[in-house]
């Protein structure tokens, strides 16, 4: 008999989490505020509190921060090893773990690097940030590994969380990017469904990017390898803006960048990449 777990939430992602579980042989008890398809094989508890008492280990894939608050109020958690997998800021998180500590529990925040459909398909390669209690992470090693590859990133409760939004953080500057260039294309006679790899192509090609900014945050040489040289790169924003509105499109998700890259231009790092940009954000 392989380990029985609580899902709290059977939203897309926890319906499609809960599933995984069954599918490797795992018994789960399910609950979800409102009514809504128990997953074949699964066992509805009437309420959460008695969802909670049925196992040891309670997983939560509800809204946000606030939902999991409202769920647990007046639940006994003294003994439950608790996993949020509901997304959440760090402080959150960390809020989290201290206010399931003192209740009894120990905490493991999860961030999912996977849309439901990823879930239970190692091929996927989807994985979920992990962090805090390493002993709940070491206990349910392997229910943790059923849905997704775990990927545990320390003690800290916050830093899934952190992990997770820093990576989303980057994916919507891509969305970003993709959305400006099929504007940029769209009043022409070009397909977007041929010009789509174009777009997947480069910014495969271009991804390693973030290799040069590390290295050159880590060494503090902001100029160091440079081969696209910021004050080369701000004339480029001119053909960007003159471009868009020669297309009749806003350069509004653009700008903003721009305007960094400029002012570190004018600041002195004309010979530099991009690199200072990250320090002009913390600034
Ligand atoms: P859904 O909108 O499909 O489901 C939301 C769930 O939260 C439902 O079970 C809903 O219950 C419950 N809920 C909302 N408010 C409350 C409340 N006040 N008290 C109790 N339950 C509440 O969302 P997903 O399943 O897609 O997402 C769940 C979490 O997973 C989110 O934090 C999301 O960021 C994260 N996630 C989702 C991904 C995705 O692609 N779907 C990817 C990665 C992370 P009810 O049915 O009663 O409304």
């Amino acid at each position: 008999q392989k380990q029985a777990l609580t899902v709290l939430g059977l939203g897309d992602m926890g319906s499609a989490l809960t599933r995984s579980w069954l599918a490797a042989g795992h018994p789960v008890t399910v609950w979800n505020r409102r009514p809504r398809p128990v997953p074949d094989g699964a066992e509805p508890a009437a309420t959460a509190a008695q969802a909670v008492a049925a196992n040891t280990l309670v997983v939560i894939c509800l809204l946000d921060d606030a939902s999991v608050r409202e769920t647990l109020a007046d639940i006994d958690l003294t003994g439950h090893d608790v996993v949020n997998l509901t997304s959440s800021t760090p402080a959150e998180a960390r809020a989290l773990a201290g206010w399931i500590g003192e209740r009894g529990g120990r905490f493991l925040d999860g961030g999912i690097m996977a849309v439901p459909s990823m879930i239970g398909t190692p091929e996927s390669g989807a994985y979920v940030f992990y962090s805090g209690s390493r002993a709940a992470h070491d206990a349910h090693a392997e229910v943790l590994a059923a849905p997704a590859e775990v990927t545990y990133v320390g003690e800290d409760p916050g830093y899934a969380a952190l992990y997770d939004m820093a990576l989303l953080s980057a994916m919507w500057g891509m969305f970003a990017g993709a959305a400006h260039a099929f504007a940029l294309i769209g009043r022409e006679d070009i397909s977007p469904v041929e010009f789509a790899p174009l777009i997947v192509g480069y910014q495969r090609a271009m991804a390693g990017y973030a290799y040069g900014t590390a290295s050159q945050l880590a060494s503090g040489d902001y100029a160091e390898g440079v081969e696209s040289n910021l004050t080369m790169m701000s004339t480029t924003n001119d053909t960007l803006r003159r471009t868009a509105a020669e297309q009749g499109v806003s350069i509004e998700l653009l700008a903003p960048f721009m305007a960094l890259m400029e002012r570190r231009v004018a600041e002195g790092g004309g010979r530099e990449s991009t690199t200072g940009v990250v320090d002009l954000l913390r600034a």
